[in-house]
C-alpha cells in the first residue's frame, strides 16, 4: 500500500513522532475533529465542494513554470517552479484554510479561530471565514501587530476579530497559548484551525492531505511538460505544510529526490537560525512529539530568520520522521542566500517571491550547477508583495 494510506497510524504517529498530548478538556474535541475528518474525507459531497472551491474561488490549478532565465544564469540543471504564489491570497496557506473552513461548516461550527505570527495564516483563515459566513477570531502578539500592520488591516476588512496578546514576549508563542485558552471555553461552537502540519493529531495528517493538491497537480503538470518526473523536488520548511503538500505527490516515486530547506538565519549559533531538523533534538512542543530546538533549560529556543513564516523552533512530526527514514534530505539556506535568490528571481524571471519561498529558490540556485542535465522542481509557496518594503528599506534593491 502507498505511503500516504499507511502514514500516520491511527493514533497520529509518523514513526516515533506526532501523537496528541492534550489538556484533558480538549481531548473530546480533538476526537470529534478526528472522527469528522475521517468521515468527510470519504464523503463525495465534501470532496466535490472542495474541488469546486479550489477551481472557482482559489483559481486552481496553479501552473508549473519553467524558469529558463534562471536556469541559463546558473548553468546546469533545469529549474521549474510550482506557482502557489498564484493561488488566491498569494500563498499555499489558503489550500488548508478553505478545507478547514469547509470542515467547520460540515461540523456545524460557527467560528474559526487561530493564532498568527506575521499574519499570513490569519489572513488566509479570515478569507475562508468570510467565504463560509463564519465568525473568525485571530490571536496575535502586540509586537507582531505593530510590525505587520497591513495584514492586521486585511484581517479586519475580512471581518475577523484580532485579539492582541500582551503578556510574555507578546509574539507567536504567547499567541498560541492565548488562543488555546480562549478555545477551551468555546470548543463546542468553534474550530481551532491550525496553520501548518503541526499541532496534535489529526492536524499534521489533515493539513498534509489538504495540501496534497499541490503535489498531485505538480506531478501531472511536470509529466505533461517534460514527459518525465523531476529528478529533484525542493521546498522551504517552517512548520512544513507547503513542503508536505509538494512532497506527498512524489513520495512513492523512489527515483525522485526530495529536499527540505530550513532557514539558517545569520549563523549556525542557537538563536541565530530556525533550522530545527539540522540542529535540533527529539522533544515535545505544542502537544506533539517532534524535533525541537531547545535552550539550555530544555525549553523551545528563540529563533531567527529573515522569513517570519519560517521562524518556529519545532517542525511538523512527519518531517522529523522522513528525516529519520532518509526519504527526505534536509538542508538549510541563510538570510543572505535567500535574499540573493529573492533579487535574482525578481530580476530575471519577473516573479517576486515570498522570503520563505526564496529559501527553496536559493537551494535550486546552489544545486543547479552541481547537477547538469537534471531537473529541479521547487515550490514557490507564496508571492513577495508582503516583503518588498522590508527588503528594500533594509537591504536596498540588489545588484
Ligand atoms: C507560512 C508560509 C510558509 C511556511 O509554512 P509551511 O507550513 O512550512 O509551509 C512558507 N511560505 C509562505 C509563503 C508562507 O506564508
Amino acid at each position: 500500500m502507498g505511503y500516504l494510506k499507511t502514514t500516520p497510524n491511527k493514533d497520529g504517529f509518523f514513526g516515533n513522532y506526532g501523537g496528541a498530548e492534550l489538556p484533558p478538556p480538549l481531548v473530546p474535541h480533538f476526537k470529534e475533529i478526528t472522527a469528522a475528518y475521517e468521515r468527510l474525507s470519504k464523503s463525495a459531497d465534501f470532496i466535490a465542494e472542495l474541488r469546486y472551491i479550489r477551481k472557482h474561488f482559489q483559481g486552481r490549478p496553479t501552473p508549473v513554470s519553467y524558469l529558463k532565465n534562471l536556469s541559463d544564469l546558473c548553468g546546469g540543471a533545469r529549474i521549474y517552479a510550482k506557482r502557489e504564489d498564484l493561488n488566491h491570497t498569494g500563498a499555499h496557506k489558503l489550500n488548508h484554510c478553505m478545507a478547514e473552513g469547509l470542515l467547520a461548516k460540515y461540523m456545524g461550527k460557527t467560528k474559526l479561530m487561530a493564532e498568527t505570527g506575521a499574519g499570513q495564516h490569519g489572513v488566509a483563515l479570515a478569507t475562508a471565514a468570510a467565504y463560509f459566513g463564519l465568525e473568525c477570531e485571530i490571536h496575535m502578539g502586540e509586537i507582531d501587530i505593530a510590525k505587520e500592520a497591513p495584514n492586521v488591516t486585511r484581517m479586519k476588512l475580512l471581518g475577523a476579530t484580532v485579539v492582541p496578546v500582551g503578556f510574555g514576549g507578546r509574539s507567536l508563542k504567547e499567541a498560541v497559548d492565548s488562543c488555546f485558552q480562549s478555545y477551551v471555553a468555546q470548543a463546542d461552537t468553534a474550530l481551532f484551525a491550525i496553520g501548518s502540519v503541526v499541532g496534535p493529531h489529526p492536524f499534521p495528517r489533515m493539513v498534509r492531505d489538504f495540501q496534497h493538491v499541490i503535489g498531485v497537480e505538480a506531478r501531472e503538470q511536470f509529466l505533461e511538460m517534460t514527459g518525465e518526473l523531476p529528478d529533484m523536488v525542493a521546498a522551504c520548511v517552517g512548520g512544513g505544510s507547503n513542503a508536505m503538500g509538494l512532497f506527498s505527490g512524489f513520495i512513492d516515486d523512489e527515483d525522485v529526490a526530495l529536499y527540505g530547506v530550513e532557514p539558517l538565519g545569520t549563523s549556525s549559533k542557537l538563536g541565530d537560525h530556525a533550522a530545527t531538523i539540522t540542529y535540533g533534538e527529539d522533544g515535545d512542543i505544542h502537544g506533539f512529539r517532534t524535533i525541537v530546538l531547545k535552550d539550555a533549560e530544555g525549553n523551545p529556543a528563540p529563533v531567527h530568520t529573515v522569513a517570519s513564516g519560517l521562524d518556529y523552533p519545532g517542525v511538523g512530526p512527519e518531517h522529523a520522521h522522513l528525516h529519520r527514514t532518509g526519504r527526505v534530505t534536509y538542508t538549510a539556506a541563510g538570510d543572505k542566500e535567500a535574499l540573493d535568490a529573492f533579487y535574482k528571481l525578481s530580476r530575471h524571471e519577473g516573479i517576486i517571491p515570498a522570503l520563505e519561498s526564496a529559501h527553496a529558490v536559493a537551494f535550486a540556485i546552489r544545486e543547479a550547477k552541481n547537477n547538469p542535465g537534471k531537473s529541479i522542481l521547487l515550490n514557490l509557496s507564496g508571492r513577495g508583495d508582503k516583503d518588498i518594503d522590508y527588503v528594500t528599506e533594509t537591504y536596498g534593491f540588489g545588484e
